[in-house]
């Protein structure tokens, strides 16, 4: 049987609309989990390796312990991604500290953990994408590493964009920019890649491993150090990044026109991208 969408949760599979979980599931009134997410083409998973790379990193981070083996869970997600209609597909996962009665502390959960995946069709987002982007003040906490579920100022934050008519919010702290409120951004200024660090300020995405990896391969330097708000108003080009938008340009930031300034290397990591999906994955972009 084949599913228009799908979900999972600790071995039951039904359309989404119809999966029920228990209400004691932690990540039902803690957020108490992390996720995933990844576009699957052709039923292959771009990325696949790398992200359960991170997930495990998440789940050992926050201290929960794993409801199965690495190649067990990419064993699973592959299966159930097979059962899609769709040849393109969203894959979203996450996994949960388990259920038990609601308590801070988590010693005493009474399960392990949980696997919920969630697969619906995607139509991929063209890489030539062009946003417009707002700005605000990054007020999250320093669990920006973390993949958790956590996302509330992340969901106000996109709220806000959405509202303004724009694509994203570039976040900034005290000026220092950070990420979006679901991408990575970074710029090309002067041939140069740059891109903010890799702490506990940013998600480490990995389209943003995957860009940074395409410049060396391309001899585009590139430079991951902080850098301010002015530099993307000065910026030849700025880059959003995600893995449902793998690489979007951007023509205007809190409505001053930016970027457009270096269409030629743009457009070289958007040539190199699209021949890794074709590598990887056997789609054209
Ligand atoms: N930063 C945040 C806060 C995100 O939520 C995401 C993606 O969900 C990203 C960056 C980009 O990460 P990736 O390229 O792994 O999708």
């Amino acid at each position: 049987m084949k599913y228009t969408d799908l979900a999972y949760y600790n071995g039951k599979i039904s359309p989404i609309r119809e999966m029920q979980v228990p209400m004691l599931d932690r990540g039902c009134y803690f957020g108490d989990g992390i996720y995933e997410a990844c576009l699957s083409f052709n039923g292959r998973m771009l990325g696949l390796d790398e992200h359960l790379d991170r997930c495990y990193n998440s789940m050992r981070l926050i201290s929960i312990e794993p409801p199965m083996e690495k190649a067990e869970m990419k064993a699973k997600l592959i299966e159930l991604v097979g059962l899609m209609e769709s040849e393109v597909n969203f894959v979203y996962w996450q996994v949960t500290r388990g259920a038990g009665m609601r308590n801070h502390a988590f010693s005493g959960a009474e399960t392990g953990a949980s696997f919920w995946v969630m697969i619906s069709p995607k139509t991929p987002t063209p890489i030539e994408t062009v946003y417009k982007l707002i700005t605000a003040e990054d007020k999250r906490f320093y669990y920006c590493n973390i993949k958790t579920l956590n996302l509330l100022p992340n969901v106000l934050y996109n709220q806000q964009a959405h509202d303004a008519g724009v694509g994203e919010t570039v976040l900034h702290r005290n000026g220092r920019v950070t990420e979006c409120s679901h991408s990575n951004i970074s710029f090309l200024k002067d041939g140069v890649f740059k891109t903010a660090p890799l702490d506990n300020l940013i998600l480490p995405g990995i389209t943003r491993k995957h860009l940074i990896a395409l410049c060396n391969q391309e001899g585009i330097p590139v430079v991951e150090e902080e850098y301010m708000l002015e530099e993307l108003f000065e910026a030849d080009e700025i880059i959003v990044s995600s893995s449902s938008n793998l690489c979007s340009n951007v023509s205007e930031i809190d409505g001053k026109p930016v970027g457009g300034k270096d269409p030629e290397t743009l457009a070289k990591i958007r040539a190199a991208y699209r021949r890794k999906v074709k590598e990887d994955c056997g789609y054209d972009l």
